[in-house]
């Protein structure tokens, strides 16, 4: 287990950073320029820290980032072609779709529009179907960050029961096939399963998505289990905090994850190991 039960995620993403960094140097030097495009439509403020969040990332490891700033009255038709253009365009190796997109445009269309090679987060059915098959084309970014801390607490999967809490197609589903293909025995949970501090008990791995602030407590828990937080939200003083009861679950747990400086720091940090793996895959076209 990791020294003082907390995993941290800024220092276990600073670490692979690193070594993006130096792997996406030797890919320039063969001549390939990893790119990724990111889209942004419209105003949101939480899309456009996002999204700088995201080209910041991609300049500190020498990531090459465009960015189309679309305005809120696009087309689906306009967003479309866009998205076509950047498919033809072999310099670039990833495409990024903020989401959400504005009411005119249907967000399942515009992810299925995206060619699975350049689909660096992970979110076309075909991306997600061969997820499933385990032969994923690319890793879905907040799962296989949150398997990075998991590794990192020292817990063996294989043989862990695992209780993933929420099931949504960005976090809570693909998280359930990465334990599964790593040999843990997964439980997928939601808010209509009964019982469900029973069934968090069972778990030596717990993971938590569910965007309700402080849910779970010391009551959800096994002793010395591992628990993964994946929740952000506000607390009644507007400060960020997770779907975990922290100061609770501490002193029960064998390892758990702060927030902010636990999962959030990987997501972005797998978005940019894709990126560099499609880079370094379009060279074999
Ligand atoms: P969704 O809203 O898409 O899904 C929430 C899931 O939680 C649903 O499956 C829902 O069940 C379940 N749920 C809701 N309330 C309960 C409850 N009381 N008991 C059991 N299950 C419940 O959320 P996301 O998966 O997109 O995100 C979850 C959280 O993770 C959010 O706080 C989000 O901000 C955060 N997040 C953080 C990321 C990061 O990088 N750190 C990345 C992505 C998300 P049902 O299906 O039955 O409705």
């Amino acid at each position: 287990m990791v020294e003082n039960k907390i995993i941290d995620g800024k220092a276990v993403a600073k670490r692979i950073r690193l070594e993006i960094a130096r792997e996406t140097e030797a890919v320039k030097q063969m001549g390939i320029e990893p790119c990724l495009a990111v889209i942004i439509v419209g105003n949101n403020p939480a899309s456009r820290v996002y999204v700088n969040n995201k080209k910041n990332s991609c300049a500190e490891v020498g990531i090459k980032s465009l960015e189309y700033a679309l305005p809120e009255e696009t087309t689906e038709e306009e967003l479309l072609t866009l998205i076509d253009t950047l498919n033809a365009d072999d310099s670039v190796h990833g495409i990024l779709v903020q989401l959400p997109l504005p009411k005119q445009i249907s967000e399942q269309k515009v992810i299925e529009h995206i060619v699975p090679s350049k689909d660096v987060d992970c979110f076309h059915p075909y991306s997600a179907g061969k997820l499933f098959t385990g032969a994923p084309v690319f890793e879905p970014c907040t799962p296989s960050g949150i398997m990075e801390l998991i590794y990192e607490s020292g817990i063996e999967i294989a043989g862990s029961e695992c209780v993933v809490v929420g099931r949504s197609n960005i976090v809570g589903k693909p998280m359930a096939m990465l334990l599964l293909a790593a040999n843990g025995t997964v439980t997928v949970a939601h808010s209509k399963t009964p019982e469900l501090k029973a069934v968090c008990k069972r778990a030596d791995i717990l993971i938590v998505a569910i965007g309700k602030a402080k849910f779970i407590n010391a009551d959800y828990v096994k002793e010395g289990a591992v628990v993964i937080d994946v929740g952000m939200n506000r607390d009644e003083n507007g400060k960020l905090c997770g779907d975990v009861d922290f100061d609770s679950v501490y002193g029960k747990c064998g390892a758990i994850t702060p927030v902010p400086g636990g999962v959030g720091p990987m997501t972005i940090t797998i978005l940019l190991r894709n990126t560099l793996r499609a880079a370094k895959e379009s060279k074999n076209k």
